[in-house]
């Protein structure tokens, strides 16, 4: 380790850090991995790094070596790690009542989905718990609002989707992915999918059929390496769906919730979806909670029986999501991502690197695209690792930037220093 971050503008914002006791670890950072590594499936890579605490922008690993969280857990932190006042909802809520099933009514979850309707615009919700349900949800929402209000063929409805989407990883949703690894060896796969070109509206119009329900796309594909969609895409989208009859569904799990600049990312765009699906900072970091949120037509296709979990709507995630939303509006968030991510684009683009190919984001989502010839991103990832700063590539080629929206501004200040160094 170099510097781990141990900096004194770093140690300025560490002072505020607690938990950090000296009750020593049962085992060493490399006991841990290699539990992991013994008795859990192998499907992902981490960087090999233990974190036993965390608070604000901020992780410790058992040995008390500190790093700055530039990840945020793939956007489920926008409020930062353990932020005080979602942590204080979720102990008063857990001294109440934790989980009562949807057989029975609870305290919490009208007034959350009256506070997500006000905050989203949308009329109706429908909770559920991991980012996948909710898609899959708007999945089964656009298919039966296809059959019992569009007039389509029982069998016939067709959903459309973009290449290099991310939606997450049950059979159905990796069924419609374009990345190979993502499919191979998991078929076969749900049919009443199929993929225009990102970014192209001539190609979603050459594909919409009468039997279509709806495109479902994400504002800008965060896993697909920060791909923003050029300018006007998405208002020829909506007018095309809006002329054709297919409802515009936009998957904001990730960008939405202040991440890029606003509380969702389709108001750059200046468009309306008919529905969308929100997730991980929604459970404030915390507890996994997601929604698919709609306008009553579409919504009302759903009678008792139709769908449902266990967990969706529980008391507990309700209490904490409404917690985390209340983070995003009283603490300005959205306006925050926009002048952060604003100062750190200005800095990393007038930075000449000659292994960068591409510097890009919106708001605090931001990716920098490592050259080909250069190699993959993951050596300056780990580079960063060393240096006290945690980031994670996406794809093979970008690193992506996507800090907790409170970070301390010198903290991201002393951030971009250190990614300037990296990339050289
Ligand atoms: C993370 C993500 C999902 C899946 O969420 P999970 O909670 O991992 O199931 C879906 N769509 C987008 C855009 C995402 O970023």
């Amino acid at each position: 380790m170099e510097t781990k971050g141990e900096t004194m503008r770093t140690l300025k914002t560490m002072n505020s850090f607690d938990g950090a006791s000296a009750v020593p670890p049962v085992h060493t950072e490399k006991e841990f991995m290699g539990l992991e590594e013994k008795y859990g499936a192998a499907n992902y890579h981490p960087l090999p790094l233990v974190i036993a605490r965390a608070r604000g922008a901020w992780v410790q690993d058992p040995s008390g070596n500190r790093y700055l969280d530039m990840l945020s857990s793939y956007s489920a932190l926008n409020q930062g790690h353990r932020h005080p006042r979602i942590i204080a909802a979720l102990k008063a809520q857990a001294d109440r009542v934790t989980l009562t099933s949807r057989a029975f009514h609870n305290d919490q979850l009208g007034p959350f989905l009256e506070q997500l309707s006000e905050l989203s615009g949308f009329d109706m919700i429908l909770p559920m718990n991991t980012g996948a349900e909710a898609v899959e949800t708007g999945i089964k929402a656009c298919r039966k609002w296809a059959y019992s209000v569009k007039g389509v063929e029982p069998g016939k409805a067709e959903i459309i989707t973009a290449a290099d989407n991310f939606h997450g990883r049950t059979t159905t949703i990796v069924g419609f992915s374009t990345e190979a690894q993502y499919q191979d060896g998991f078929g076969p796969f749900t049919p009443g999918f199929k993929n225009v070109p990102f970014g192209d509206a001539d190609a979603l119009e050459a594909a919409i059929t009468p039997n279509t329900a709806a495109f479902l796309v994400e504002p800008i594909q965060a896993e697909g390496g920060i791909i923003i969609p050029p300018a006007g895409y998405f208002q020829r989208v909506r007018e095309l769906c809006t002329e054709h009859n297919v409802l515009l569904f936009m998957d904001e799990i990730q960008t939405g919730l202040g991440r890029t600049g606003r509380f969702l990312a389709c108001e750059h765009e200046g468009v309306r979806p008919d529905c969308i699906s929100l997730g991980k900072a929604l459970g404030g970091g915390v507890y996994p909670v997601s929604a698919f949120l709609a306008d009553k037509e579409v919504m009302d296709v759903f009678s008792p029986g139709d769908h449902g979990s266990t967990f969706g709507g529980n008391p507990m995630g309700a209490a904490v999501a409404r917690a985390a939303l209340d983070v995003i509006k009283d603490e300005g968030l959205a306006a925050r991502a926009e002048r952060l991510g604003t100062q750190v684009m200005n800095r990393l683009s007038k930075a000449s690197s000659s292994v960068v190919e591409d510097v890009r984001g919106r708001g605090l989502l931001i990716g920098i695209e490592i050259k080909k010839e250069v190699g993959p991103a993951r050596p300056f990832c780990e580079a960063l690792m060393k240096r006290g700063l945690l980031c994670k590539e996406t794809h093979a080629q970008v690193i992506r930037l996507a800090p907790p929206l409170n970070i301390d501004e010198d903290d991201l200040g002393w951030a971009v220093d250190e990614i300037l160094e990296v990339l050289g």
